[in-house]
């Protein structure tokens, strides 16, 4: 008998379901199934492969609240937000169907003949995804992967693996050929490790910790696989004397503790010009009394409980730490209400003034903490906002459309937003700089990830 997964609603702990905990032999079954599927799936005439894709599409729509449901069950995130994100992923899916026959080559000037390109598919493609947002991350890799022609094996992270096969179900519901969108679950350490050394898997997908990254990489090295890595953040919202703050105010405890701050482009360091700090602070508290904590299935409630005990206890530790042994506690501004009696509950926290010093303004606390820090000028704001080795997202408030370029050009991350927590658009490109990873995601950019140019020159010299 196969050993099972217990898989707990964080809310609740309740029992949701139990989930194989596959191994390496699943693992290869599943690789050989994608091969084999190949040359039906690649001869496929673009039109229905597209056709395909949208069937798949729709029925997520049709599905749309039994996968949220789900998702918020199993990750304990607001039913809102699943909704949110169920309704991406068949967004997503629609906008890679819409990819299939536009992903063109090109041709090329040269002497003595033509030359062209092709985008050829990979092959089998491995896609490595996180637990806190399981479908959507599960389909940033599904769409373009399907629409360039590849099959993909997907293993979910080992707590929350039930959208993603629901997801594949639906994909056979909707006509996917057996064999293209197959679902492992089990050990990242087991099934992850053999996708990634898997001499017939021709890349990588991977979305999860710098740490869990840099071992996919050298891994990947030993057959030259290719590799895309998101990876974490300690992205940072920088706020100037010369914004809306009112607005920046209310809007920073959405970029922060959002799905309970288990978000790699949460905005964690919030960085205020001290000469509008305790007005920002003002507006601050008053956001944050309304961000209420409790049932996530409640349209109303803005956050769930963390994801695991064990999570919550790597969380509460940064805040015990605090200032580090001799210095005493960091000094809590604000705290939040939380439930009593079951779920892995963490009232959102934020920390003012913060020291860029400490280590829960350095690393990826993955939780609802804000570390508020002051600085005085655009130059130290700059400084401040580099000085970290992720580069994922941020924002930048301000009314001085100049320096909001300025900014944006500066601050090394890959998704910035104006004025804005917005990071993440089916249309739009999405990935790292430093390490938070490479490639990227979603927009017709993520095509090449999946893709290899192919250059074919032919002589007409006769
Ligand atoms: P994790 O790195 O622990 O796990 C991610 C996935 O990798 C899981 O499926 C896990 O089973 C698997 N895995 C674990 N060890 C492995 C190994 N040795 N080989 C292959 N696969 C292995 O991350 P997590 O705790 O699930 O997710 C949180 C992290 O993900 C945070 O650091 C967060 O910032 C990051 N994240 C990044 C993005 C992004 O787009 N940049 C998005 C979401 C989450």
């Amino acid at each position: 008998m196969t050993d099972t997964t217990t898989i707990i609603n964080p809310a609740t702990e309740a029992v949701l379901a139990e989930v194989p905990i596959c191994g390496t032999e699943e693992t290869d079954a599943a690789v050989a199934r994608a091969k084999a599927v190949l040359p039906v799936w690649q001869a496929m005439a673009p039109a229905d492969r597209a056709r395909l894709l949208r069937r798949f599409a729709a029925q997520v729509e049709d599905h749309l609240e039994e996968l949220a449901q789900l998702e918020t069950a199993n990750v304990g995130k607001p039913i809102s937000e699943s909704r949110d994100e169920v309704g991406m992923v068949a967004e997503v899916l629609y906008f890679y169907a819409g990819a299939v026959d536009k992903h063109r080559g090109a041709t090329v000037p040269v002497a003595g003949g033509v030359d062209m390109t092709f985008h050829e598919p990979l092959g089998v493609v491995g896609a490595i995804v996180p637990w806190n947002f399981p479908i959507a991350i599960a389909s940033w890799k599904v769409g373009p992967a399907l629409a360039t022609g590849n099959a993909i094996v997907i293993k979910p992270a080992e707590i929350t693996p039930l959208t993603a096969l629901r997801l594949a179900q639906l994909g056979l519901d909707a006509g996917l050929p057996d064999g293209v969108l197959q679902v492992v679950t089990g050990k990242g350490s087991v099934v992850g490790t053999r996708l990634v050394e898997h001499p017939d898997v021709a890349k990588v997908a991977f979305t999860g910790s710098t740490e869990v990254g840099r071992e996919v990489m050298a891994r990947a090295s030993g057959t030259i696989k290719r590799v895309t890595l998101e990876l974490g953040g300690k992205s940072a919202s920088v706020v100037f004397d010369d914004s809306d703050v009112a607005a920046a105010a209310a809007a920073a405890p959405g970029g922060v503790f959002a799905n309970a701050g288990q978000d790699c482009c949460a905005r964690s360091r919030v960085l205020v010009q001290r000469s509008v700090l305790e007005e920002f602070l003002e507006h601050l508290d008053d956001a944050v009394a309304a961000w209420t904590v409790g049932d996530p299935t409640d349209p109303a409630i803005k956050m769930g409980p963390l994801v695991t005990a064990a999570h919550r206890s790597v969380v509460t530790g940064f805040l015990a730490e605090g200032m580090g042994p001799e210095a005493g506690p960091v000094p809590v501004r604000t705290t939040g209400v939380v439930p009593a009696g079951p779920g892995f509950w963490f009232a959102p926290t934020v920390v003012a003034p913060a020291d860029p010093a400490w280590r829960m303004a350095r690393e990826e606390i993955f939780g609802p903490v804000m570390a508020v820090i002051p600085f005085d000028d655009e130059a130290e704001a700059v400084r401040l906002a580099n000085d970290t080795p992720y580069g994922l997202s941020g924002s930048i408030w301000t009314r001085d459309s100049a320096r909001s370029l300025r900014m944006a050009r500066a601050v090394q991350a890959g998704n910035l937003s104006v004025n804005s927590n917005s990071s993440v658009r089916v249309q739009t490109s999405f990935g790292g700089m430093k390490q938070s990873g490479f490639g990227r995601e979603l927009g017709l950019e993520a095509l090449a990830s999946y893709s290899d140019v192919k250059n074919v020159f032919i002589s007409t010299l006769g």
